[in-house]
């Protein structure tokens, strides 16, 4: 019999969004599936757990799925984890848990901490429906045209950005929704510096073009002027 393949959550920054579960079966299991061992070590030895690490990122993940496949055919119990949050969310997995889905191979998904939800529940904006897009497309021009599909959707739209390209994915939020549509900036969520920066777009502009120094993960959740006023 085939072993089964967990999709844990590792907490986004603080250690202490680990659930009870999730412990148990890392210290349970045969495999740990990992992105960056060096990373998950520290997770894992803060949490005393010590196992055999397995690298799957985004450039050997396609040849590291058989291996892993086959370790789940020989009966071992794998876990997939990620650096942070969710795997297969903006992380390498969805090929993995692909292929053990089409494999006829048991998953477990453990549900976790992922920046996504964190992100919409704390913002203040509809939290009813929303479109998470993950990662946009980096060039100005393909992002804007990726951010217009969305205006009048009726629904809040989330996506991931770096703390080098907000200033200017911001400007371009601007261009595509209006000045007055609302925005939110969830910045270093469960950390130290954990921040919402809500407001118009406009505001929330102004606000972060004079900040010297702007660091850290965020999240950009967007309800579009056009939506608030049908
Ligand atoms: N799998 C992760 C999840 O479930 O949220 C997302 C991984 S993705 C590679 C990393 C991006 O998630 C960051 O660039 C940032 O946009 C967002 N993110 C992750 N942790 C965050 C945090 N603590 N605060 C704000 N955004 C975060």
């Amino acid at each position: 019999m085939s072993g089964i393949l967990y999709i844990v959550p590792t907490p986004i920054g603080n250690l202490e969004d680990i659930t009870l579960r999730a412990l148990r079966i890392l210290k349970d299991c045969d495999l740990i599936a990992c992105e960056d061992t060096r990373q998950s070590l520290k997770l894992l030895s803060y949490f005393e757990i010590s196992k055999p690490l397995i690298s799957f990122y985004s450039y050997n993940q396609q040849y590291r799925v058989g291996q892993i496949i086959d370790k789940l055919f020989d009966g071992k119990n794998v876990v997939l984890i990620s650096d942070a949050g969710t795997p297969g969310i903006s992380d390498p997995g969805y090929i993995l848990i692909k292929e053990a889905v089409e494999k006829g191979i048991k998953t477990e998904v453990l549900p976790g901490a992922s920046a996504v939800i964190t992100a919409l529940v704390g913002s203040g904006l509809p939290t009813d429906g929303f479109v998470f897009c993950g990662f946009l497309k980096r060039k100005p021009g393909k992002m804007k045209k990726e951010l217009s599909e969305l205006i009048g959707l009726g629904k809040t739209i989330v996506f991931y950005e770096s703390p080098h390209r907000i200033l200017k994915t911001v400007e371009i939020c601007s261009e595509v929704f209006g000045e007055e549509s609302k925005i939110c900036l969830a910045r270093e969520l469960t950390k130290k510096f954990e921040e919402f920066i809500r407001g118009t777009i406009k505001e929330v502009f102004t606000d972060i073009k004079n900040r010297k120094n702007l660091f850290g993960e965020f999240v950009v959740l967007i309800y579009s002027k056009e939506d608030t006023e049908k």
